[in-house]
């Protein structure tokens, strides 16, 4: 049986670099949409909210797609990671993540012992394919922005981690590369977030994926630390 030293070199993670402790800098995130069709999702149930976003019309993606990628996981996970948008697989699957980005997030998932259906919700920024990939649009970012809030308020997870640009982007409002918002704890709204890079980014510089498992030890060390921290107020 592998060890998990030889789980992380086959996943090209090793080695391991230390981290250095950095203060928290909660930067609130600006979104703005119809506010009777925001009040509307917002008192949604999960099964409702995924039937709505199937049939939601918002922006022009929904002539190109061909399902809607609401979510994945558990539905009281203390981890909630946050893609930018459904590719071609996961528009003919309608569940994110299952491409080739998807099988490394899976295999990191699995280095630090947490399960796709169980351990962790998976929702990106965007519900509905862009065409040919590319970047996610302002427009369609606040388009959506009523679904995945409700999913955050829903699921409540203890810790966000934001892959990539349009993620932190859109939770952040901040359009700073992710090399500069790495090794803090933000928040979003009252969840503290952690941004890292994205799979897909990682499978084109390889080289970077051990900074991803740095920021995933990160993460995994601040939700213990918040677990062990009284409450407050
Ligand atoms: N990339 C994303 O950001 N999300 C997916 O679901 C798949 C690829």
């Amino acid at each position: 049986m592998m060890n998990r030293n030889d789980v992380l070199r086959e996943l090209k993670l090793a080695p391991l670099w230390r981290l250095r402790r950095q203060p928290a800098t909660p930067t609130p995130a600006t979104t703005s949409d119809d506010g009777a069709r925001r009040a509307r999702i917002a008192a949604l149930a999960l099964d409702a909210l995924i039937d709505d976003i199937a049939r939601c019309t918002a922006c022009a993606l929904c002539r190109t797609r061909r399902m809607t990628v609401p979510g994945v996981g558990g539905a009281d996970a203390q981890w909630m990671f946050i893609g930018e948008a459904p590719g071609a697989d996961e528009d003919a699957q309608g569940e994110p993540f299952v491409g080739a980005a998807g099988q490394l997030l899976d295999n990191m998932l699995g280095a630090l012992g947490l399960e796709r259906s169980r351990d962790v919700y998976i929702a990106n920024v965007l519900k509905c394919r862009p065409p040919n990939n590319r970047t996610p649009e302002p427009g369609e970012a606040l388009a959506c922005a009523p679904y995945l809030d409700r999913q955050i308020d829903l699921v409540a997870p203890r810790l966000i981690v934001a892959l990539g640009r349009s993620a932190a982007s859109r939770l952040l409002g901040s359009d700073a590369p992710v090399s500069s918002l790495r090794n803090r704890v933000h928040r979003y709204r009252d969840t503290p977030l952690i941004v890292t890079y994205h799979p897909a980014y990682l499978l084109r510089t390889p080289a970077d994926k051990a900074k991803a498992w740095e920021d995933l030890l990160f993460a995994r060390r601040t939700l213990r630390e918040l677990a062990t921290r009284p409450a407050t107020g």
